[in-house]
């Protein structure tokens, strides 16, 4: 067992870059997962490369981000921003051109653990050229996806056979919550071996900045109720949903509320026309003045607007995680989230903040303005919310356990060597 920890890993993510700016297109939750968990992993001893497709002819190609860790950019298609479900077409040279990087470099990488379905397909098909242990992380359930959405995507068959092949072909699945086996079981398949490892956060990044700190910075006076969305512009994500809630608050009266979104690119990226539309909402609502859009928020002043917030809402329809919901529990801010997903297993209703219905904006506004209306239950709530992180959610904690069914699956192959 002793030198285990020395080998060398490869953590696939082709469309989520773990070296882009987080926050715009389709820059979220998997590329942070990827980078932090890569960033532990190191931080244990492994030696991880981190591959995806290359998006810009301009980036460089390697991207050391700490001891032992470092993001490798293959030629993968054009050198372009492609959307997702148009990369699957590039999964055999992605496969070609990581196997060429290992023959450059002399390595082999016994692990592989894969993120999102197309990625599933890489180590799928990366199998049938060497022994490999192969981990999948979904990120996103097709199955559960499109039950959602209409129209159907044309690559929601090509999606739905691949992320139901890897659940029966991988050695071992990691959901991030109970909700997710769940959904493998009930939607997908009775078969493939699951473990349960939550997503996490860096708890000495968030929850350092107090209240009254991250507000004077910010300039938002210690009367105002501030609530607060950080995420993508997807239509995924139920951003209406909180604009409407808001736009029905009691605080409204007050005139000291003020909604922040945080988030997206800047105007003719691929996310801009959710923001056009949320924006127009916003307009017809009249509630221009009291909402906020500062864009893209760096990793920087991130635990600075989690902390100055009363409320952090997360009103996805869907959503197998949830990384936001833990940074803003980590910053000891309240969550009102919708009763869906993974935010049913990291939020603690009436403990750690509030669930409501997908969609509906009438719960949202309630459960907004009761933590609004009473300042010291949602401080209690914050700290809460704090602890559950710190017991439940940190990446050293996420790490090891990753790190030690790696160890474990090793062991059960006996062919397969550390490089
Ligand atoms: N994020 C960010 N800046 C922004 C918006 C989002 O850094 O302006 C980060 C956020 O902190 C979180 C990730 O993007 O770590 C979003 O992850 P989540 O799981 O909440 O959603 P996903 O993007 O995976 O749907």
């Amino acid at each position: 067992m002793f030198l285990k920890q020395t080998g060398r890993i490869a953590l696939i993510s082709c469309h989520g870059d773990p070296a882009a700016e987080i926050g715009k297109e389709e820059a979220g939750g998997q590329n942070v997962y990827v980078r932090q968990v890569g960033e532990a992993l190191a931080g244990l001893g492994w030696q991880v490369d981190m591959f995806t497709r290359k998006a810009d002819a301009n980036q460089p190609k390697i991207v050391e981000h700490a001891k032992g860790c470092r993001t490798i950019r293959l030629t993968a298609g054009p050198e372009t921003f492609v959307p997702r479900d148009e990369i699957y077409g590039f999964v055999p040279e992605f496969v070609q051109a990581l196997q060429h990087f290992q023959q450059e470099e002399g390595i082999q990488h016994p692990i592989v653990h894969t993120n999102y379905w197309i990625s599933a397909a890489i180590g799928m098909e990366l199998k049938r050229y060497q022994p490999i242990v192969q981990l999948h992380t979904y990120h996103s359930l097709g199955a559960v996806k499109y039950q959602n959405v209409s129209p159907i995507p044309m690559v929601a068959g090509t999606r739905l056979e691949v992320e139901k092949t890897v659940l029966k072909t991988a050695e071992r699945i990691i959901a991030t919550s109970p909700q997710e086996k769940e959904h493998m079981r009930s939607l997908m398949s009775p078969h493939g071996a699951i473990d349960i490892i939550p997503c996490g956060t860096d708890i000495e990044h968030f929850g350092t900045v107090s209240k009254a700190e991250a507000r004077h910075a910010l300039g938002i006076a210690p009367d105002e109720k501030v609530v607060l969305y950080v995420g993508r512009f997807d239509p995924r994500k139920g951003i209406e949903t909180l604009v409407r809630a808001v736009a029905q608050s009691n605080a409204k009266e007050s005139g000291k509320l003020r909604l922040i979104i945080g988030g997206g690119s800047r105007p003719g990226h691929s996310d801009g026309a959710e923001r056009d539309r949320i924006e127009a909402i916003v307009e017809e609502l009249e509630i221009t003045d009291l909402t906020h859009f500062p864009g893209r928020l760096g990793r920087e002043v991130l635990p600075t607007y989690y902390a100055a917030a009363d409320v952090v809402v997360v009103p996805s329809h869907y959503e197998p995680f949830g990384l936001v919901t833990i940074e803003a529990m980590a910053c000891h801010t309240p969550v009102v989230g919708s009763s869906v997903g993974g935010l049913l297993y990291t939020v603690a209703p009436e403990e750690t903040g509030l669930l409501a219905p997908p969609k509906d904006v009438n719960a949202f506004q309630i459960a907004i303005d009761r933590i609004l209306d009473n300042p010291e239950w949602a401080a209690k709530l914050g700290q809460n919310a704090r602890s559950r992180v710190e017991a439940q959610f940190s990446w050293q904690g996420v790490a090891q356990q990753l790190s030690d069914l790696y160890i474990q699956l090793l062991n059960q192959e006996p062919d397969l060597k550390l490089a």
